[in-house]
């Protein structure tokens, strides 16, 4: 129990725990330290199974001695078997399992499932090619305990290579990159080839299976000359020392070896490097202890070995103490992607998982690119026509708003021309007075001259008076022209009040005429508005008739002008009657155009004038007076009238 105790604690402390091992893993080895106080059958419950099968052997060695502990020794190799029995191995393991408290089993595994094996934790040992080795040290920390020996003749030999031979006569192939292009065939009778070591030995030679070159494996070292004889293969690659030691002289005299080396390390030629020998490694979390014993155990087999020279045909390996197997790493320039080769299938089938998730995430993200940029093609096209009629309906309004204002005008000349119409009469009695006037001052005068009498002073006093009372027919001619004038809108800033006083003054006569008495409310020193007087004018004389025509049967008619700031923005003019008011049903349509109860209205006026008003953002409104008549009021807007510098230039200085 103690044994499995510190074991588990070794697991859980070593800094180096192997990149494959997860946190569900881990999760569970904390779980079995802090159950390790129950009984044993409960840990054997446990899960994992390296984790009980090791804490078991161990546990069982010590509560049933007569029981053996179990180790594992996982052997690559690319033919599957089930026993060591008829194979090289064999008398290794007659030596491990010749300990009295030891048992061990070999697992003959390819190169996945033995990465997949250790991984797991199924196994304690790894005999592996030394490729292979380096692989698994760096990536789950395995250490290696012996170096295997192989016997030719006398010696006992710890390096292996690879051999390339061809038919002596066979003058295509004289170096290693003639092999291109060609059949080859590679003895592999007992697993005994190092694939990673051929894959590599080739590469470096420009050589890459079933791309420049085709591969065959024979399994019946037997075949292999034949085949080559043949023709089959135009050349064959063996374990170095293997084809010396297993055919008669005579049979290899009419073969080549490419590329003969020699090294010191081994009795025989060799076309390629020679490499350290499958080293035996122990799993990161074997005890030292049980790992020395099974060096010992293994390395007395020295004393049994065989002098017998012909030993082929009773196979078996020995083994050294373990080589230094780092000198490969940069002959073969072992890199990360070399590791990756031999990964797990597992993260094989994730790197193609994640190759697929990416590849579909791109082409999703291409689909919607490519969808975006139709979209926006088809929002830019009918943005393009819907900005193209825009621009055609602003032009028609444009147009038809021009239209509007010459026909706005024109009316409100009509309209003026015909308010001067009604007006003649009166007009004529305001002209008759000047003229009456003028004629008496130059009667009196000619009457004067001709008496006599010629008191300048007084002649030139008379003839002053003509001239006012010339100037003021003039002035009655000239209000007239202008506001029958016909033009655009011109506007400016002007006084409200000023434009009541004129307008009055205009219907003065028209007024008495009618009895009508004239009351006024001005608000004094009202704001300026931007506005056309003419039009103002006109607005007000509309408003003005229709109260004096409202009041025909009233006594004692009266019209009140009233002016006052409505609020800071807005000032209202009203006309207020005291005539009949209008009934409600009219009062909804008096603003449409041709709407009168007059036998010779028009019904103009009040349409004319409204829109005159809205056209000075305005507003025209007509209600019933709540004692008698009625009341039209318009509101205008209070626009500031902009300083002129020199003006502000002069202001500032006083
Ligand atoms: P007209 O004066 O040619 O009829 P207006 O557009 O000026 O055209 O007026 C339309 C109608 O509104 C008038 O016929 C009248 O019935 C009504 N009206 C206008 N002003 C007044 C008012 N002060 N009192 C009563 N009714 C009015």
């Amino acid at each position: 129990m103690t044994a499995t105790l510190t074991r588990i604690k070794m697991l859980i402390s070593l800094k180096a725990l192997p990149a494959k091992l997860n946190v569900f893993t881990l999760f569970l080895l904390l779980t079995l330290n802090s159950i390790l106080s129950t009984p044993l059958h409960a840990t054997s419950e446990v899960s994992v199974e390296t984790i009980s099968k090791t804490s078991n052997t161990l546990a069982e060695s010590q509560s049933a001695n007569q029981k053996k502990q179990q180790f594992t020794i996982g052997i690559l190799s690319q033919t599957p078997r089930k026993s060591t029995k008829g194979t090289p191995w064999q008398f290794s393991f007659d030596r491990l399992n010749s300990h009295p408290k030891f048992q061990f089993k070999a697992l003959f595994l390819n190169s996945q499932e033995l990465t997949k094996a250790l991984i797991n934790d199924r196994l304690d040992f790894v005999i592996c090619d030394a490729i292979n080795y380096l692989r698994l040290e760096k990536k789950y920390g395995i250490l290696r305990l012996l170096t295997r020996a192989e016997q030719y003749s006398d010696q006992f030999v710890s390096s292996e290579g690879l051999s390339v031979h061809t038919l002596s006569n066979n003058s295509n192939i004289t170096r290693l990159q003639d092999l291109k292009d060609k059949s080859i065939g590679v003895i592999d009778d007992r697993s005994s080839i190092s694939w990673l070591f051929l894959e590599k030995f080739l590469f470096n030679h420009g050589l890459i299976a079933d791309t420049n070159i085709t591969i065959t494996a024979i399994s019946d070292i037997n075949q292999s000359i034949p085949l080559l004889q043949s023709n089959t293969f135009d050349a064959i690659i063996s374990k170095s020392g293997l084809i010396d030691k297993y055919f008669p002289q005579g049979k290899i005299d009419n073969l080549r070896l490419i590329n003969p080396r020699r090294g010191w390390q081994a009795p025989f030629l060799h076309s390629s490097v020679l490499i350290p020998e499958w080293p035996l490694a122990k799993a990161w979390y074997v005890d030292n202890q049980i790992a020395s014993q099974v060096v010992s155990l293994l390395l007395n087999q020295h004393n049994s070995r065989s002098n017998n020279s012909n030993a082929y045909f009773l196979p078996q390996y020995y083994w050294d103490i373990a080589l230094n197997y780092n000198a490969l790493n940069e002959l073969f320039f072992f890199s990360e992607n070399y590791d990756d080769e031999a990964d797990t299938e597992e993260s094989t089938l994730s790197q193609k998982v994640q190759y697929w998730i990416s590849f579909i995430i791109i082409c999703f993200l291409v689909l919607i690119l490519i969808l975006y940029l139709r979209s926006s093609r088809d929002l830019n096209n009918k943005l393009t026509l819907s900005k193209e009629s825009l621009e055609q309906e602003i032009k028609e309004r444009q147009h038809a708003q021009e239209q509007a204002l010459t026909h706005q005008a024109e009316l409100a000349h009509v309209a003026r021309l015909s308010t001067m119409g009604e007006m003649a009469s009166g007009l004529a009695h305001e002209l008759n007075q000047p003229l009456s006037a003028i004629h008496t001052y130059v009667q009196g005068c000619i009457r004067r001259i001709n008496m006599g009498n010629t008191d300048l002073d007084a002649i030139v006093g008379a003839l002053k008076l003509t001239a006012q009372q010339a100037d003021r027919a003039g002035g009655i001619i000239r209000r007239l022209r202008s506001f029958v004038r016909k033009g655009e809108s011109h506007k400016t800033y002007s006084e409200i009040n000023q434009i009541v006083n004129e307008v009055t003054g205009f219907l003065e006569t028209q007024l008495k005429n009618k009895q009508v008495s004239l009351k006024f409310d001005l608000e004094e020193d009202l704001p300026p508005v931007l506005a056309d007087i003419i039009q103002i004018e006109q607005v007000l004389i509309n408003l003005l008739k229709n109260g004096i025509e409202s009041m025909s049967n009233i006594e004692k008619p009266v019209i009140m002008v009233s002016t006052r700031r409505l609020d800071p923005k807005l000032i209202e003019l009203c006309v207020i009657d005291s005539g009949h008011g209008i009934s409600e049903d009219k009062l909804k349509r008096i603003f449409n155009p041709f709407f009168t109860t007059k036998t010779s209205g028009m019904g103009m006026g009040l349409s004319i004038s409204s829109s005159i008003i809205e056209a000075h953002d305005g507003k025209l409104y007509a209600e019933n007076n709540p004692e008698q008549g009625a009341r039209f009021c318009l509101t205008l807007p209070i626009t500031e009238e902009p300083i002129i510098e020199e003006q502000a230039g002069k202001d500032n200085n006083e």
